[in-house]
Parts: structure tokens; sequence; C-alpha cells
């Protein structure tokens, strides 16, 4: 563990010194070429076209996916903007300590929605807000501008926030794109060229600003058939319990003051997105970090929903001794969760390359788990205890990490069922 946080810091390091993305996709490795980046095509100007929709579809090539329509709440234009000076991270709170939601180059966009002492509220998405230090930013007046995003040359898209998705070929740089959130290691994207919904990696969006013309998008229309999605959960209530919350905050971290409930919902939204693109029914038991829901409702929001799954996420305290580290899944009733707690502690081991913490799959009398009529588990991601894995767990990396485990162990779980009863 200690080995992979350094190297978690390293490839961080490298990506913000050299701002050269490399991830890996499928087990190979994408070098971007430096000439494909650049910053000056941030400030893109997609101006009104006063052309016929049939000149602007002539230039789509033919496999593009159907046209949607874009949905009017997602074009919104702002005055205010930040435009970042360095590498900046953009956190869930208004804290040097909140966990991060994404990393950013220079030179790198931002509407801005509202200020709290240093802090300034901005827009990740249509969908999300985060937060990023004002002293790392300068102040821009861009009136009547759209966020808008760039996609750099020879980018995999997917059809949902998780490799295991299909990839459905390489974002066209050509398009426009508005971004509507940022889960994980993922950005959710809409192609203002054809209204279609997309997933990319992070590293591989350049945040910006510029206008489009609407009534083109609107009238624009492709006959192709729509982008076919593989849904695995369709059908599957999923309750994603996110721990604490308000002024219960759970474990703090020993050498940095993270808060454990901030932490648990950061990963609650990495895994609801990728539940939800998989077509599950997905109910966070919370969704804000000042919110204080009781051990009772939590269990209640369970039952009452007849959840096929509930997924209490922790993380993990033992000061008495700070070496201490892993991850461990609880379960109570075995016949109902024994082998989700199985499957996900399986899955959450790999893909954070951790070692289970004590005795795997220990059956502790934990509230939400006892009164759970409901399969259910509970996971405690690492300890905040642990000087590096408390460091670790503020990062993207680490988010996107657990909540991929947690998912890939929930696809096995109702894999395994659908095997059995056929
Ligand atoms: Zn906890």
């Amino acid at each position: 563990m200690k080995w992979l946080t350094g190297m978690e810091l390293i490839s961080s390091m490298l990506l913000h010194f050299f701002g050269n993305p490399i991830f890996p996709v499928h087990g190979s490795l994408i070098v971007f070429p430096n000439q494909n980046i650049q910053p000056q095509n941030t400030q893109k100007q997609v101006t009104q076209n006063p052309s016929t929709n049939q000149s602007s579809d002539a230039s789509l090539p033919a496999d593009t996916p159907k046209t949607n329509p874009i949905p009017q709440d997602a074009i919104r234009s702002y005055d205010q903007w930040i435009m970042t000076n360095s590498v900046s991270n953009i956190r869930t709170e208004p804290s040097l300590t909140a966990p991060i939601l994404l990393q950013v180059p220079a030179q790198s966009w931002f509407p801005v929605l509202g200020h709290e002492g240093q802090w300034d509220q901005i827009r990740l998405g249509n969908e999300q807000t985060g937060w990023i230090a004002d002293w790392i930013v300068q102040k821009q007046k861009n009136p009547q501008q759209l966020q808008l995003v760039d996609v750099k040359w020879n980018t995999p898209k997917y059809a949902g926030p998780d490799l295991s998705f299909s990839s459905t070929g390489t974002a066209n740089p050509t398009f426009t794109y508005l971004p509507r959130e940022v889960c994980g290691d993922w950005v959710h994207l809409l192609t203002v060229d054809t209204g279609s919904s997309v997933w990319v990696p992070a590293q591989s969006v350049v945040w910006g600003y510029g206008t489009v013309s609407i009534p083109t998008i609107q009238a624009s229309s492709i006959s192709d058939p729509p982008l076919q999605t593989e849904r695995p959960l369709q059908g599957k209530t999923i309750v994603l319990d996110p721990g604490h919350g308000g002024a219960d905050t759970g474990a703090i971290g020993t050498v940095l003051p993270v808060y454990e409930r901030d932490i648990n919902l950061a990963v609650a939204r990495v895994l609801a997105s990728k539940l939800e693109a998989a077509g599950a029914h997905v109910i966070l038991t919370r969704t804000t970090n000042d919110q204080f829901v009781s051990l009772a409702d939590r269990v209640k929001i369970s039952n009452d929903n007849h959840a096929d799954v509930f997924i209490s996420i922790h993380q993990n305290m033992y000061p008495e001794d700070r070496s201490v580290t892993g991850t461990i899944t609880y379960y109570y009733d075995e016949a109902s969760s024994k082998a989700l707690a199985k499957d996900i502690e399986e899955q959450a081991l790999a893909s954070l390359q951790s070692r289970a913490s004590k005795e795997q799959m220990n059956q502790e009398e934990l509230y939400v788990l006892h009164h759970n009529q409901q399969p259910s588990i509970l996971i405690e991601g690492c300890f905040l205890s642990n000087p590096d894995e408390v460091e670790n767990s503020i990062l993207p990396a680490y988010q996107e990490k657990l909540a991929s485990g947690i998912y890939h162990g929930v696809l096995k779980y109702f894999g395994d069922r659908q095997h059995s009863t056929m």
C-alpha cells in the first residue's frame, strides 16, 4: 500500500509537471504527443452558424450516433469565470482536506457560482459543482459563455464510466462537448453536434468555454440507430449508504484532518454513476456532507425500497497502531449477504491492490446490517489513521478504485445469481 501510494503520487506529479496524460486503457499505455495539447484551444469559439442544417449534417461522419435533443437545462451561460494559473485541485468542499474531485492543468476555465471565505464555488459540468482556492486562480469576466470542453486527439469514449463498458470508438476532437459531471477518473459529456452521451477519461478533457448555435443543434437530424449500451443491472434497486454525515464526521484523519463522512460520500457518488450507467436504480441515503441521517432511517430506506443490495461505505480508524492498513468487508446475515460480501471484498481488494486488514468477512453486528432485511454489506475502504492511506484517500484515484472494485463485485454478484437461477 505504501508503494502504491508512492506510485500514485509520482504519476500525478508527472501529470502535473508535464501535462502529458498517460493512462492505461485495457492494459496498454496511450501517450498523447505534446503537439496535441494546445491550451490556446481552450477558448473554443463555436460561433453562430447561419448555414443550413444540410451543411452541418454533411460534415458529420457516417457512423455518428443518432441525434438526441440537447436538454434545455444543459445550455446555460455564465458571466463570471476563473482561469487556473497552475495545476489545481477542485474539491468537494471549501477545505484543503476535502476530497479532490478533479486535478486540472493551468489555463482551465470554470464558471463561478459563489464564494465562501477564500474559496470559489465553480461548475464542473451541468450536474455538478466543486470548490477551488481563490488564491490559485485568476478572476475573469466572460459574458454569456457556455461551459464547453475539448477532448484530446485519439481519446477513447465509453458507454459508461468504467473500462468494463464497451468503447464506442474515439471522441471526435472537432466536435463540441458540454460537460455534465466528473466521476472519479471519468467525465460525462454531451456531444453538442449529435446530442449523444459519452464518457471519457478525465485527463483527456480540456476545460474551456464558448458559444454554440442552439437552433442548429436542435434542427439537425441524423438517422443512425441509437448507441447500444449494455445495462446488466437493469431493474435492480441499489441503496448506497455513505456512512456518517453532518456533525457526525466519522473518523478524522491523524496526519491530515480528513473527515470520513466526506470521503464516504465522494466514493458513493462515483459508485452511483457507474451503477446508474449499468441500468440500476440507485438511492443514496444522504447526498450532502452536512446532512445527518440516523442509522434507523438508513435501514428504513433499504427495507422500504426492497433494495436488491444495500452497500454502506466507510473508512476505518485505528489510532493505537498507525501502521495498520487495508480494506474490510462486513456482513451480518450469512444466507442473504455472505455471497455479496465475498464478491465485493474480492473485487475491491483487487482494484485497490489492497489486502484484507483482518480476517476476511467479519460477521459484526453493525446496526445497518443487523436490522436490514435486504442483502447488505458494509465496507471500510482504508485506514484514515495510517499516514499513507489518509493522504491517498482524498485523491480521485482512490475514489475511482474503491468505487470500481465495489461495482465489479456487484456485477459479479448479480451475474452469478442470474446463472444459478437458469
Ligand atoms: Zn465509519
